[in-house]
């Protein structure tokens, strides 16, 4: 969906109260590649930076977007990539692909922060199932092999997921996408070294678990993230979120915690970097 002149000019004017406070926020997850963001990347990325985002992860869903997004990396170093194939994408590549994809973590090792999206969705058609697990199994190796981190993506599939990260003795770390859950179900995924991404479901009352899971855990397990253009905030619905909206995400957990907002901006930060490996900018 296009932007309108309006919500452009209110997105600016929310941006800048957003920005105001200074603080250095990291978008872990942003689809800065897809065609509703790439439209008006320009502007995305000011207003973004306007409401204090000072960098991004760009992970790729599928083969044909490696490219363009190890670009974008060249033309903004603060747009970091990952290299995935996304479960969503799983049925339109074979294992040929992570031939491929083995190439360019060599050839990238620089640019390419993790790998992701990968993950298992078991909310998709039963016939995706072997492909996704095949993919999954395949990249999460490569990911090991490279001491890479991952950024998984999950529906349905936290069991699974959780299983083969043992099964394999994966141990680089990286990135529950989207997390919603309990305390529990959080502490599996932390205690193999993941970070918990923490988007705009904070901001939905009804995510109440998931709200309370925020509340409890130590700062220390949690990044922030759009995942724009998807995953518009309450109040938002059916608009195309954007990398700005990172500061509301940011107001919905300082809300949910007692620490002062520069502590948690400073920790996230600190999370971000640590998490992805990035030297401390
Ligand atoms: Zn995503």
């Amino acid at each position: 969906m296009p932007l309108t002149d309006n919500t452009v000019l209110n997105d600016t004017a929310a941006a800048q109260n957003a920005g105001s406070s200074g603080f250095k926020l990291f978008d872990t997850h942003c689809h800065f590649d897809l065609p509703e963001l790439a439209i008006q990347q320009a502007l995305h990325w000011q207003q973004a930076q306007l409401a204090g985002v000072a960098a991004l992860v760009i992970p790729a869903v599928q083969q044909s977007a490696w490219q363009n997004v190890l670009q974008l990396h060249q033309q903004q170093p603060h747009w970091y990539v990952a290299l995935g194939i996304h479960p969503w994408w799983a049925a339109e590549h074979s294992l040929d692909a992570v031939v491929e994809l083995n190439k360019l973590l060599i050839a990238n090792d620089t640019a390419v922060v993790a790998v992701g999206e990968i993950g298992l969705d078991y909310a998709l058609a039963e016939n995706s199932f072997d492909i996704q697990q095949q993919l999954f199994v395949e990249q999460l190796a490569l990911a090991k092999q490279h001491h890479k981190p991952v950024i998984l993506h999950h529906r349905k599939s936290q069991p699974q997921l959780l299983a083969e990260l043992k099964r394999q003795q994966f141990n680089e770390g990286g990135i529950l996408h989207a997390f919603s859950g309990s305390q529990q179900q959080a502490m599996a995924f932390v205690d193999l070294g993941f970070k918990l991404g923490i988007g705009g479901t904070i901001t939905y009352e009804r995510a109440s678990k998931t709200r309370n899971t925020v509340q409890k855990l130590p700062l220390n397990c949690f990044v922030l993230e759009t995942d724009a253009p998807a995953m518009p905030l309450a109040g938002f619905q059916g608009e195309v979120n954007t990398p700005a909206q990172l500061a509301r995400v940011f107001s919905a957990l300082c809300q949910l915690r007692k620490e002062s907002p520069e502590v948690i901006a400073q920790q996230l930060w600190q999370n971000s970097s640590n998490v992805l490996r990035l030297r401390s900018s």
